[in-house]
């Protein structure tokens, strides 16, 4: 009797050993799963940068701060001129491929941890600078629109240059009680299709909203 006892609680301990080790590697693969959750979440599928979601997410987080802190912040929103002639011409997928080569680009210049590049739709994009004023804006416009034209990505049917370029609209603004979010938003997409308007491949500066 003792001797079935004791081989039965050992079997019961390898058992046991068995299931925590079952256990312990289910509940590794769900935080492995929870994690490229999180990612297929936040980030844009074409381009790998980050989604419109995860831009209002950072965006909301660095207002709060920039209002706490009474720092300027920036918006730059960018579209890609005359697009349409590039998928025309070379079709969907090459396209597609020209979006990502567009973003990587930008990706490299804007490049502070706390900066957040985003494709906000089809061939738009929204850059987040916390802390940067108005003449740091300018730049890290600028030289978006100029590396992406030196980029040489042929748009042979563009009326504005013979590569890819982009229109920049930009906005720095000292977040205070009485503006908001959408405001900025909406002044910075204004100041995009001001550039548009003006002839596009260039940068155009929003006026801070009234305060
Ligand atoms: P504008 O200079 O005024 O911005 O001219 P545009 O031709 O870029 O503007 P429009 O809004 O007329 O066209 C945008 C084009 O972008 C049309 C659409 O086919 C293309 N586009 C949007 N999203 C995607 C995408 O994910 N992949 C590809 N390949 N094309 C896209
Ligand atoms: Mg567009
Ligand atoms: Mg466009």
């Amino acid at each position: 009797a003792r001797l079935r006892y004791h081989s039965a609680s050992y079997i019961n301990k390898l058992q046991r050993d068995d299931a925590y080790r079952a256990l312990r590697a289910s509940q590794m693969r769900l935080e492995e799963l929870n994690m490229q959750l999180l990612k297929l979440a936040n980030i844009d599928g074409l381009t790998g940068i980050a989604n419109r979601r995860r831009f209002d997410e950072r965006f909301a987080e660095e207002w709060l701060r920039a209002l706490r802190n009474r720092h300027s912040l920036t918006l730059a929103m960018f579209d890609i001129d005359l697009f349409k002639k590039y998928n025309d011409k070379f079709g969907h997928l090459d396209g597609d491929e020209c979006l990502k080569r567009v973003a990587h680009c930008a990706e490299e210049i804007v490049s502070r941890p706390a900066d957040t590049l985003a494709r906000y739709g089809g061939e738009e994009f929204i850059v987040l600078l916390p802390e940067t004023d108005s003449s740091g804006a300018l730049k890290v416009a600028e030289k978006m629109r100029i590396e992406i034209e030196n980029m040489h990505l042929p748009n042979p049917d563009s009326t504005v240059s013979p590569f890819v370029t982009i229109s920049v609209g930009v906005l720095t603004v000292v977040p205070t009680e009485n503006s908001t979010m959408d405001d900025c938003l909406r002044l910075v997409d204004d100041a995009l299709y001001q550039a548009k308007d003006a002839g596009r491949n260039r940068v155009s500066v929003a006026a801070p909203p009234a305060s």
